[in-house]
């Protein structure tokens, strides 16, 4: 079976097909539903793309229902309530298409908590499919990825901050046990042979006892396995920071977003430039491997805005940097309050009207963003080395990643130089 064929399905009876789809699975999906359907199944789709576009994927016949919210409080009893054949209520958390056209929705999920899930099956890690790819870290040893769950939504409310990319949107913040994911992070290692661990939350370290706690719990064991975590500038300070690096915590990504106080406060992201420098020089102090996101384009924005943030990830000169487009996905309250909209743009992609800056304007600035950080002699002396010996230990995985920054770098540039092609002989 080639990828994107759909599967073929034996006997009278197709049961419940459950998908996790993304937009770019449109086509599949389209060629899903009636093979399904035919044999008296039900297509249910769950994940972001279902949580944001729930309404447009059931009118436009991809599916018989979608989650929206998180899956794991509504998946089960939607199955048993399916398969059963059973009537009455659908439990809480997903839509489906009535009759006479409109959109039915069940109610919002409960929240679900860590501690009531399994742990995630090992063939799932151990057959290669999974990698962090946008971290790579050298550990002395090939990276075989684990992944873990613990605490999950979020207590910020950023303006910018969409279910199409982060699970906690509006998801009240909930601690897990810290023994549940150490012994999850400790099956993987024993049972799964992973060499290290990414913990996916989005918020890792918003509860500063609960991180004291999982972090001593982890240092007392003599654990000794690199693990690496994502969280905020703000949820970090210096007993925090030696807490995780005696707990064995190799790396963080934390989203800088902008180096102007002007954009971060448009942004609605509730921190300042003084906070991200001083906790990000902390973090340097420690050692971490780190991975830093950021925007441009965002409301209001001008060059100098964008300057001031190439200078701070100068400052603090991290291991990876990403830079992206402000986009007002559908639920971001940029969309809602400011009304602004992305025109179907992704973060890849400058959406129009955000800011005075020309979509071809910050194209521009984004290039020379990447070509000045990743050849300057601040970055090859802090960073060549590690990048050595991570290809030396990925040999495979740092090709393959090289190749597609490569080739990231030539399209954009070949784009921009179309693109100012195009402005210029227009004038
Ligand atoms: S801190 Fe992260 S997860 Fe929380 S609201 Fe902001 S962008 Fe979303």
């Amino acid at each position: 079976m080639k990828r994107g064929d759909v599967p073929e399905l034996r006997g009278d009876n197709a049961g419940v097909v459950a998908v996790e789809a993304g937009a770019r699975h449109d086509g599949f999906l389209e060629r899903l539903r009636p093979a399904v359907r035919e044999r008296g199944g039900s297509v249910v789709i769950f994940g972001m793309y279902s949580g944001v576009s729930a309404d447009s994927i059931l009118k436009r016949g991809l599916a018989d229902f979608c989650v929206v919210g998180e899956a794991e409080a509504a998946l089960p009893g939607l199955a048993e309530r399916l398969i059963s054949g059973g009537g009455g209520a659908f439990p809480p958390g997903v839509k489906w298409l009535e009759p006479d056209g409109g959109i039915g929705f069940s109610g919002p999920s409960a929240a679900v908590n860590t501690d009531d899930m399994p742990f995630l099956p090992l063939p799932v890690l151990t057959d290669g499919r999974y990698r962090k790819n946008s971290f790579p870290i050298s550990i002395g040893r090939p990276l075989k990825w684990g992944f873990a769950l613990g605490n999950r939504g979020c207590r910020f409310a950023c303006r910018f901050c969409t279910a199409m990319t982060r699970q906690s949107l509006r998801k009240e913040y909930r601690l897990c046990s810290p023994e549940r994911l150490f012994e999850e992070m400790k099956y993987q290692v024993e049972r799964g042979g992973r060499t290290i661990i990414s913990v996916e939350d989005d918020l890792f370290t918003g509860d500063r006892e609960w991180t004291l706690r999982f972090c001593e719990l982890l240092e007392k064991s003599g654990w000794a396995t690199p693990w690496i975590m994502q969280t905020r500038f703000d949820c970090l300070d210096e007993e925090v920071l030696a807490a995780l690096k005696r707990a064995g915590c190799a790396g963080m990504t934390c989203g800088m977003e902008s180096g102007s106080d002007r954009v971060l406060e448009a942004l609605g992201k509730r921190e300042t430039v003084e906070t991200i420098r001083r906790t990000g020089k902390l973090i340097n102090k420690y050692g971490f491997a780190t991975r830093y996101t950021t925007m441009i384009g965002s409301p209001g924005e001008t060059e100098a805005d964008a300057r001031m943030t190439a200078a701070l990830v100068r400052e603090l000169n991290p291991t990876v940097v990403q830079m992206s487009f402000c986009t007002p996905y559908a639920d971001t309250e940029l969309a809602k309050e400011a009304g602004l909209r992305s025109g179907g743009r992704r973060f890849e992609d400058p959406a129009a009207g955000i800011c005075a800056l020309s979509a071809d304007r910050l194209k521009r600035m984004r290039l020379k963003f990447y070509a000045k950080h990743y050849f300057s002699l601040s970055y090859l002396r802090g960073h060549a080395a590690g990048a050595a010996k991570y290809l030396i230990e990925n040999p495979r995985a740092a090709a393959g990643q090289n190749a597609a920054f490569a080739s990231f770098v030539a399209r954009q540039a070949l784009k921009t130089a179309g693109l100012r092609f195009v402005s210029r002989s227009a004038e």
